[in-house]
């Protein structure tokens, strides 16, 4: 989508970096897909045109459905996917990436929840620590969902809960419970929210299910009061800028209005992230690329920024602090663009 200057381009891959909104579906390697169907997956994917954009969500999920949910049918598929993913974020001097799965695979019981999560770990490149997620969608808690989702609190690696899916779709009572279980077992509580829907629904996530990792969250711009209660909660929004103009998310209409300018100026902790590579065509640095070109990030801001990662990192490791002092002197030295 963008192409930098070699400056940039250096500048952007010399940040450590971090991926705190991946999911490992939607980053699913093409050629990966285009082994499920040598003949109908000759070409690039159409999502990947720079000027390609989704009507709505609906059209995401079905061209995710067409493309992307045949691969994942086994602990295998996944481990070789996330070997690809995980290889690619190292690639761009990613340093910690929390990647999540949908419930929806093991919907099948070609695979346990524990196998799935350990097969991703495993996959893990030397130099990159990795935490692994559960999303679920917000109607996803009946049959073998609900089995799967009172279940998942005891899985010893899985990391945290995401909520995800159409927003649009009411929350249900069961979601309150669950993420209090899972937060007193120790788990990280995520949400996608303030995407489609607005400011008001990343208000019911802070103060009904008490996430404080927001993902997306960028319609909270449309409520002042909403901003003020993620500084006071001290809420993190993990953003996806690219994705966000690709699916023509309200308010967003190109890079140059994306509000992660203004949360950034208002102190809300955002971090960079791509969201679901293969839907759109995207990579963690394009997405730097696009907030210096296009919004006029600093060097020093794309430094503060990266930061933001390691700061919410579930990684207690000198590793971190280490990326935090490099990514500080960057930024307080003053380089721009
Ligand atoms: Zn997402």
């Amino acid at each position: 989508m963008y192409t930098p200057n070699p400056d940039l381009k250096e500048f952007v891959q010399s940040l450590p970096k971090t991926e705190t909104h991946l999911h490992l579906e939607g980053a699913c390697p093409y050629e990966m897909i285009q082994r499920t169907n040598p003949e109908k997956y000759r070409t690039a994917p159409p999502m990947w045109d720079d000027s390609f954009r989704y009507d709505s969500f609906d059209q995401f999920m079905d061209m995710y459905a067409e493309f992307c949910a045949a691969v994942f049918t086994s602990a295998e598929a996944y481990h070789e996917c996330a070997k690809k993913i995980l290889q690619n974020c190292a690639d761009q001097n990613c340093r910690y990436v929390e990647t999540s799965f949908h419930i929806a695979s093991l919907f099948g019981g070609t695979m346990s929840g524990p196998e799935l999560v350990q097969a991703v770990l495993d996959a893990a490149p030397k130099g990159l620590e990795v935490r692994v997620f559960m999303g679920m969608c917000h109607n996803d808690y009946t049959g073998i969902g609900k089995t799967i989702i009172d279940d998942c609190i005891k899985w010893e690696k899985l990391s945290g809960v995401d909520i995800h899916g159409p927003e649009y779709i009411p929350m249900e009572p069961w979601t309150k419970d669950i993420w209090q279980k899972a937060a007193d077992a120790g788990k990280i509580l995520k949400a996608h929210a303030g995407e489609f829907m607005p400011a008001s629904f990343v208000r019911y996530c802070i103060e009904e299910l008490n996430v404080r990792r927001i993902q997306h969250g960028v319609r909270c711009i449309e409520d002042p009061s909403v901003v003020d209660l993620i500084l006071e909660k001290d809420v993190t929004l993990d953003v996806c800028p690219i994705s966000n103009v690709k699916l023509q998310v309200e308010g967003v209409t190109d890079m140059a209005h994306h509000p992660i300018r203004k949360l950034f100026d208002a102190g809300v902790r955002c971090t960079v992230n791509s969201d679901d590579p293969f839907m759109f065509g995207n990579s963690l640095s394009e997405d730097y690329y696009g907030l210096a070109t296009d919004l006029g990030f600093t060097h020093a801001e794309l430094a503060r920024l990266a930061r933001n990662g390691f700061e919410i990192a579930d990684w207690e490791s000198p590793e971190r602090k280490d990326c935090i002092r490099e990514l500080d002197a960057i930024a307080g030295s003053g380089r721009s663009l």
